[in-house]
């Protein structure tokens, strides 16, 4: 049984790597957690995640240089598919095949997390949301974060998506976020899972290429994420049927 969220937003910053990384860890106490990095063109969960001397990673998978296995690593309790982030590495892979990738993985997990890029301007940036059960919105608290946002849930809608939930990430004091939160809640169709403060525990934990939740498991901000994993309410499908239904999906012909 597995469900994948895509953890997208229209904009580049907003913590969507860091959120992947902190629900991946917090969801990982009760499933079986597969991290896939398909931010192919700017991959970082390497180096969230400890991984920047990874030997392989989802660039050789996805250029059929390498099988899926040889680039899963297991990092702090979850699966981690790390990619690559040469441009050279970028051009050889075939963004398409990440559909049989993730079928693969779907065979062997309950929960995958696909870090997705921040624009919706080629096959490879948009594959995750069209591919995923639900998506999981990462907005700052402002309005081009918001508006891309929407933007970003709208594709996913069009393309059978549903939206699990809102993160609003780097929120600081001086901004009334109940009542930011509240009106996009109208805009949206997912409801806010958590907020998350601006947050130096978070910033360190990059810089120590560890996800929040193992560098900084007592910070609010690592609190926020749990609260937000238990908020997500994991729809498990059957694993053959997901795999099926990646692996048919139908990708955008005009991107
Ligand atoms: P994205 O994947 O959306 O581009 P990242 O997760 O890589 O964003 O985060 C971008 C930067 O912001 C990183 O340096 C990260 O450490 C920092 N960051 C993310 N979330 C927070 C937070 N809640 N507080 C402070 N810094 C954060
Ligand atoms: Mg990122």
């Amino acid at each position: 049984m597995v469900e994948a969220f895509a953890v997208a937003s229209g904009k580049g910053g907003t913590g969507k790597t860091t959120s992947t990384l902190a629900l991946g860890m917090a969801l990982a106490d009760s499933y079986d957690v597969t991290i896939v990095d398909a931010d192919t063109g700017m991959a970082n969960v390497l180096f969230h995640a400890g991984l920047s001397d990874a030997e392989t990673t989802l660039h050789d998978v996805l250029a059929g240089k390498a099988e899926t296995r040889e680039a899963v690593y297991e990092r702090f309790g979850m699966d981690v598919v790390p990619c690559g982030t040469s441009l050279s590495g970028f051009r050889d892979a075939d963004p398409d095949r990440l559909r049989d990738v993730v079928a693969e993985l779907a065979a062997d997990t309950d929960v995958i997390l696909l870090d997705s890029a921040a624009t919706l301007g080629s096959r490879a940036a948009v594959l995750p949301i069209v591919l995923a059960d639900r998506i999981v919105v990462v907005l700052q608290p402002t309005i081009p974060s918001l508006s891309d946002g929407l933007k970003v849930q709208e594709y996913a809608t069009t393309y059978g998506t549903g939206v699990a939930g809102l993160l609003f990430n780097r929120v600081t004091d001086d901004e009334d976020i109940d009542a930011i939160a509240g009106k996009a809640e109208r805009y949206f169709e997912g409801e806010t899972l958590a907020t998350v403060p601006e947050s130096d525990a978070a910033r360190a934990a990059r810089r120590a290429g560890e996800p929040l939740l193992a560098h900084a498991p007592d910070s609010q901000a690592a609190a926020a994420y749990r609260g937000a994993a238990g908020r997500l309410d994991v729809q498990s499908g059957p694993s053959e049927a997901v795999a099926e239904r990646f692996q048919r999906a139908v990708v955008p012909d005009e991107l």
